[in-house]
């Protein structure tokens, strides 16, 4: 079985996009900037965007933290998305979900300006991705079709099962992954099926698949059962036991004899996940002195 190993290839992306943010700057004098939002006290929260900030400071990228009360109004966030959107010093935005009760997700995230959207939220985004010319990647989807690409896993006419259907790794995953391979892009061209909690015989089509993405939230739910001998497994979830670790959707221990290749948790794709978010962050800055491609 091999390791897909995660960390590692954050470190090497990391890398070369501290050289490229270099190589940014002193040609135009511009800082790529990264504006997170945070509304409330969710731990878990806290934690993510704290990781975004010190990975964007590492690599020369600057980034403003704008914190606000839980009690926030949806009017008042959008007040903020608007002044964020008209400053021309910042080039991502970025507003941490969830948000609090009584604050409108979907008005919010619409109202972010589509050249900023470094999420990749925004309904035209999201076209842009389906039509087969994206101006950004999902994060986490992107983040795994890096690593597929990066380890040289073959998606081109494989049959590929997401497990999950959520806007924001399930669908974009499907939509990335059914495209047609273009030169420039891999990690395409796979024959795609989604499955998700009212799919029924849901081993006997994880069984089939030579290329399974689980991201459900829920401990360990994968088992070897429902695995295809040789299969690449990469687990998205991320989980949190009752003694504070953490785990993926994947049962690694009892997958790991059966698989071809598995992502561990962590390790695996949260760390592509902000690498992403990085990348889209530089594209920003790049498409705001540039047309849109
Ligand atoms: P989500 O919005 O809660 O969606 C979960 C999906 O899983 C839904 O489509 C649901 O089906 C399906 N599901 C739930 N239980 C199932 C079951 N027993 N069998 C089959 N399908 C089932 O979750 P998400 O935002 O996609 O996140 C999924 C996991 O990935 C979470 O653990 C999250 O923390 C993690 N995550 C990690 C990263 C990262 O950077 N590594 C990024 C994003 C998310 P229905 O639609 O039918 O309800």
């Amino acid at each position: 079985m091999q390791l897909l190993d995660g960390k590692k290839l954050s470190e090497t992306i990391r890398q070369e996009l501290a050289e490229e943010v270099i190589r940014f700057k002193s040609s135009t004098g511009i800082t790529p900037c990264l504006a997170a939002v945070l509304v409330g006290e969710n731990p878990a929260s806290q934690i993510y965007v704290s990781n975004k900030e010190k990975a964007c400071r590492k690599i020369g990228i600057e980034s403003q933290l704008f914190r606000l009360p839980v009690t926030t109004t949806t009017e008042e966030l959008l007040g903020l998305v608007e002044k964020l959107n008209k400053d021309s010093g910042v080039h991502g935005i970025l507003v941490q979900l969830p948000l609090p009760q009584g604050c409108d997700e979907l008005r919010v995230l619409d109202a972010i300006d589509t050249k900023k959207d470094v999420d990749a939220f925004h309904p035209e985004n999201v076209g842009l991705i389906s039509q087969g010319r994206p101006r950004y990647l999902p994060c986490t989807p992107y983040g795994i079709q890096q690593m597929l690409v990066r380890y040289g896993i073959e998606t081109s006419g494989k049959h590929a099962v997401i497990v999950g259907r959520s806007d924001i790794v399930g669908k974009p995953m499907a939509l990335m992954l059914i495209q047609k391979q273009l030169p420039k892009q891999s990690g395409a061209d796979a024959t795609v099926t989604i499955v998700h909690s009212r799919t029924k015989n849901l081993s006997e089509i994880t069984r089939q698949a030579d290329l399974l993405i689980v991201a459900i939230g829920r401990s360990r739910f994968l088992t070897a059962e429902m695995v295809k001998p040789g299969a690449v497994v990469i687990d998205v979830g991320i989980n949190r036991l009752s003694d504070g670790t953490i785990c993926g959707d994947v049962d690694f221990d009892n997958v790991k004899d059966i698989a071809g290749a598995v992502s561990p948790v962590p390790g695996g794709v949260g760390p592509l996940t902000i690498s992403m978010l990085l990348l889209n962050t530089l594209r920003a800055a790049k498409l705001s002195i540039q047309p849109i491609e």
